[in-house]
């Protein structure tokens, strides 16, 4: 490679240094062989809104923005490719960094894998907060909720080894594409055509891959969904519950089990106040309604409180849809409701009779649950490697560049040699990007030197140990980020993003240790 590919002759001159390039016939030109034509166009003097060249014979009358009638006429000059006539004339630079900023997305695509995987695991923990603040208030329903959401965790990790090694396989034919165009700095504008070909088809493999991502993750999001409606249910009533607990207690060995609004108590055989609309309660013992009453000074009043075992039937009142009687030992409650609480009251009132036989009693279990949080780190580490392994260029090829002194380090000695992964064993997991990129590299015939096997690891329980290591390398990957920043080497919004991603590792890490040790202490105790 000569010195400086990329500084083209314009192919008109034969002399000039080329600066601009046509799209249509890909000519390189100097700005001396470019020829102009200057253009009359019409710019309304109200508010500067381009009408554009008029039609021959066409007059604009006034502006389409403003209606004003103040039209004035402007002219500019546009470059036309002396070969083609075309006037699609680019500057050069620009049309290399757009061409460069075309083949980044593309490869950042990869990206997808964790981010969809960081949203899923967001999904899971609020779910599972909200599961665990509903047992704490005794709904205790349906145990299933704990089963289906321990099933995703166990299902979690294989998960992610699935969507990084996709990333990986994919990562690599990336790389087979872009090997020796990932400088952008060196493409030759011959090149340009080429190289929209390999960022179509590393687009091709990103939704490729996006598809395998949603593929991989849709039966966890389905089950996930699942009990995520069965709980706002569930919280539903708990909201409800705020005025039953104003107006009535639960007896000892008394669960909620539904709220439901709007009921009206139409005439009863025995009820001295049998005209009243408000809250119907189920537990698991009683049934109430729970109404605001009185004309003058408003207040809440219990309409009825009654054992579940008086309740010897639910009729239907032939003569009207929505009316329900409540057949009680006393004798009969005529209620109205809206047809959705018509539909679930018998079913949860056979819930509530047989209500033993739903809940879940297991409390450790829901706190197991709420404790073992997964970490989505090592895939997004392992992921973002891969990404700035494809963005890096290749440092074998790379002419020797003026290393910057004001840094102790030249940015190829990426990590520093004392981490160098071969002698740090990531426990947890938390794979340094060099990991991957020693590995790409090798694979591609970059490197000679093989430094490891790279295996990656995940395991979701982490010791104190890996958690220390994890956090000495997210340090590590703090300074490093800053490095690359400073090295020119990473551009700021990747730089924030990559920060902002560290940093929130770093909580959680400092989280988890905090926790880990507290639960050491006290076993010790
Ligand atoms: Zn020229
Ligand atoms: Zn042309
Ligand atoms: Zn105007």
């Amino acid at each position: 490679m000569t010195e400086d590919s990329t500084l083209e002759r314009c192919k008109s001159c034969q002399n000039n240094r080329a600066t601009h390039i046509c799209e249509d016939c890909g000519m390189v030109l100097c700005s001396d062989c470019l020829d102009n034509r200057s253009n009359e166009y019409i710019v309304c003097g109200n508010c500067h809104h381009s009408l554009g060249e008029p039609i021959p014979g066409e007059k604009f009358e006034r502006c389409p923005e403003c209606e004003s009638e103040n039209l004035t006429k402007g002219r500019r000059t546009v470059d036309i490719c002396p070969t083609c006539h075309s006037s699609r004339v680019e500057i050069l630079e620009d049309k290399r960094r757009k061409l460069a900023l075309e083949m980044r997305h593309s490869i950042m695509n990869i990206q997808y894998g964790h981010t969809k995987l960081r949203e899923f695991n967001n999904k899971l923990t609020v779910t599972k907060r909200l599961l665990v603040s509903l047992r704490m208030a005794n709904f205790l329903h349906y145990r299933w909720l704990e089963e289906k959401i321990e099933a995703i965790q166990e299902e979690l990790p294989a998960l992610k080894n699935r969507i990084g090694n996709q990333a990986e396989i994919v990562a690599r034919r990336m790389a087979a594409e872009t090997k020796n165009f990932v400088d952008y700095t060196r493409w030759n504008p011959s090149q340009f055509p080429f190289i929209e070909g390999i960022t179509n088809r590393i687009t091709e493999l990103g939704i490729y891959y996006k598809q395998n991502v949603d593929e991989a993750l849709e039966p966890l999001r389905i089950t996930l969904k699942e009990v995520k409606r069965q709980l706002d249910g569930l919280e539903y009533y708990k909201n409800q519950f705020t005025d039953f607990y104003d107006n009535a207690q639960l007896a000892v060995g008394e669960l909620p089990v539904c709220a439901l609004p709007d009921v009206k108590v139409n005439g009863s055989d025995f009820l001295k106040n049998d005209k009243a609309i408000g809250t119907l309660y189920v537990t698991n013992k009683r049934l109430l309604l729970i109404a605001e009453t009185g004309r003058v000074r408003r207040k809440m009043e219990v309409i009825f409180d009654f054992p579940l075992i008086y309740l010897k039937s639910l009729e239907e009142d032939g003569r009207l849809r929505k009316r329900l009687v409540l057949k009680l030992k006393q004798g009969d409650v005529r209620i109205s409701c809206s047809d959705q609480t018509k539909k679930v009251l018998p079913d949860y009132i056979e819930i509530a009779r047989k209500f033993e036989r739903y809940i879940q009693t297991d409390m450790k279990r829901v706190r197991k649950l709420e404790q073992e949080e997964m970490s989505i780190s090592d895939v997004r580490l392992k992921i973002e490697g891969m990404v700035y392994s494809l963005l890096s260029p290749n440092s074998k090829h790379d002419e020797p560049r003026p290393v910057d002194t004001r840094f102790e380090r030249p940015p190829q000695q990426w990590p520093h040699p004392r981490y160098q992964t071969g002698n740090v064993p990531f426990g947890a997991g938390y794979a340094t990007p060099d990991s991957f990129r020693d590995e790409l590299e090798r694979t591609l015939g970059r490197q000679s030197e093989p430094n490891r096997d790279y295996n990656p690891q995940y395991r979701p329980q982490v010791s104190i140990d890996a958690l220390q290591r994890d956090a000495e390398s997210i340090r590590q990957a703090l300074r490093e980020t800053v490095h690359l920043l400073r090295d020119g080497r990473l551009v700021t919004e990747d730089f924030i993003r990559r920060y902002k991603d560290l940093m929130r590792d770093s909580y959680h890490n400092r989280r988890e240790l905090e926790r880990q040790s507290r639960d050491t202490r006290d076993r010790l105790r």
